[in-house]
């Protein structure tokens, strides 16, 4: 497994494998993984010739009070994760590498990114647009694979592939989940041992959403309500958004008539969880 932390290097080394007639798919990361992180890995593994990963802790999506700094890294064991599924490339830029003195370019979508996480983080959806279009440029992916926990960034990545006519195909995969239900993340490991209990609100309140919605429940509102109503019933929490929302816009429906999420963000303690789940499909806790 190669470890290149140069945009010039990683261009050089894509364009070799494309003068080679190979496929590039390429998983965008912050590090810190998971079995998230590794099932979009092992697709993949299947979907390109050549599998690159990035891992860059993104400070232009973060805001200023945010856990830039404390988000958790460990390369090392990162680096022996990705190579156990068969990695090719790990991409691991520094900060200087990817916003060096005088950076001045970002990139804007609107549209999908002006709800939910776009209310409660006025920047972030912009940082992940640029910094993905950077990494997009300097990966030269045919693929790339997004989690769909992220449903919101994954749209965003979508609307931003299509308006720009960037040629990659992007594959969204389903939510891994602990044992319990717990959506993945990198941040789960911020959450102490009594709130755990409160952490699983999201995901059990997503399968009251989907009986709901199963029993013939079309107003948004009404759903949720009782949502929000189980998550408040659990110490700990503040929720941030609870929202059932048009899969393609993103905006607040009233009555849900076509393909909606329910989209959650809940402060646990200190940290900020989120999950999803598209009504109607199947949802495997
Ligand atoms: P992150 O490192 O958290 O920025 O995530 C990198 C990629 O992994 C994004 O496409 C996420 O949507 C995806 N991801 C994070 N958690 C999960 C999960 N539990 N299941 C599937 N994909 C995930």
């Amino acid at each position: 497994m190669k470890i290149i932390e140069t945009a010039r290097e990683m261009q050089a080394y894509a364009e070799s494998v494309r003068l080679q007639g190979r496929r590039i798919a390429f998983v965008p990361t912050m590090g810190y993984f998971h079995e998230g992180h590794l099932d979009l890995m092992r697709i993949g593994r299947k979907r390109g010739d050549v599998l690159v990963v990035s891992i860059y802790v993104n400070p232009t999506q973060f805001g200023p009070t945010e856990d830039f700094e404390q988000y958790p890294r460990d390369f090392d064991r990162d680096r022996e994760m990705a190579e156990n599924v068969g990695v090719d490339v790990i991409y691991a830029p520094s900060h200087r590498e990817m916003y060096p003195e005088g950076y001045s370019t970002y990139v804007l979508v609107s549209g999908v990114t002006e709800n939910l996480c776009g209310l409660s983080r006025p920047n972030f959806f912009r940082g992940v647009a640029t910094v993905c279009t950077k990494l997009f440029n300097t990966v030269k992916p045919h693929v790339t694979i997004f989690g769909r926990k992220d449903f919101q960034q994954l749209m965003t990545i979508r609307r931003m592939v299509t308006d720009l006519n960037l040629d990659i195909e992007v594959v969204g995969m389903p939510t891994t989940r602990e044992p319990d239900g717990l959506a993945m993340s990198s941040r789960n490991v911020y959450l102490k041992k009594e709130e755990r209990e409160s952490a699983l609100s999201l995901s059990r309140s997503l399968l009251l959403a989907q009986s709901r919605y199963a029993a013939g429940e079309r107003d948004a509102r009404k759903i949720e309500a009782e949502v929000r109503h189980f998550i408040e019933g659990h110490p700990f929490v503040k929720i941030d958004y609870a929202r059932i929302c048009d899969v393609q816009t993103m905006r607040d429906v009233e009555r849900i008539e076509r393909e909606s999420v329910l989209a959650l963000a809940v402060w646990v303690g200190k940290t900020r969880l989120i999950d999803n789940h598209v009504l109607g499909e199947d949802l495997s806790i």
